[in-house]
């Protein structure tokens, strides 16, 4: 079955067993890691729990990720986040000021600036932000929320952050980026498909995507999501996920 804990469990022992060596995007960026290499990236939207059965699997296989928070759902937990990095994971920054500030350039930045602060008061040592995508939000005037970087060129400097997108871009030719946007794998048809390609080093570097709110500790929830989404899109299969998390926030 796709998309449970079980199959990520799979994944990390296959790819640790290919020879993968495993790092999350800070040391991509800070280092150049020989292949074959595995950059995981998680991007935490909504559900704790969910992410740290994901986090406690690389534990049990002493590999780390980069964890992007949001800081405007119920993810934000600082003592948990803490927790993470005292564990060796980076913590970043996952940013939806644009959207929130409905296209303010100028607020946008602000918040930008002052969010990052509160990370880092809060004992986050953030050096790196990737953008959120929310496909529910109609974009006026803007088309994504990392535009701020091109409105502000000087930003990630003045604030102190690496820059992921050039600073991974030469290497990106190297990498295969592959997510799970959607709960389903971008030109590969399923886990077993992605776990032959690593037994098989099919890709030197690979720079992988994950959120772990698609992911289910329950083969059922798996299923019931993945048979949900082959007949949606992806825009859909976030708002239904939302949809199903503000339920449970409202009941809890
Ligand atoms: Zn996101």
């Amino acid at each position: 079955m796709d998309f449970t804990c079980a199959a990520y469990d799979r994944l990390l022992c296959v790819a640790r067993e290919a020879g993968y060596r495993v790092l999350p995007i800070r040391e991509a960026l800070t280092g150049t890691p020989a292949a074959p290499a595995l950059i995981l990236r998680h991007d935490v939207e909504w559900d704790l729990n969910r992410t740290l059965a994901i986090t406690q699997l690389e534990q049990k296989h002493g590999v780390r990720s980069s964890l992007y928070f949001r800081v405007d759902t119920g993810v934000f937990d600082p003592a948990a986040m803490r927790r993470l990095q005292d564990d060796g994971f980076e913590i970043g920054y996952h940013f939806n000021t644009l959207d929130r500030c409905r296209g303010d350039l100028t607020c946008a930045i602000a918040m930008f600036a002052d969010e990052l602060q509160r990370l880092r008061e809060a004992g986050l040592d953030v050096v790196t932000a990737i953008p959120h995508g929310d496909p529910r939000i109609t974009r006026i005037g803007y088309q994504s929320n990392a535009d701020i970087f091109d409105c502000d060129p000087d930003l990630l400097n003045r604030v102190g952050l690496l820059d992921v997108g050039n600073g991974l871009s030469d290497r990106y030719l190297r990498y295969i980026y592959i997510t799970d946007l959607g709960i389903r794998w971008n030109g590969i048809g399923s886990t077993a498909e992605l776990l032959a390609g690593f037994r098989a080093r099919r890709w030197p570097s690979v720079y992988m995507l994950t959120h772990p709110d698609y992911w289910s500790a329950s083969p059922l929830r798996a299923m019931g999501l993945q048979i949900a989404s082959r007949s949606m899109s992806a825009m859909k299969v976030n708002r239904v996920i939302a949809s199903l998390r503000s339920v449970v926030d409202r009941n809890s």
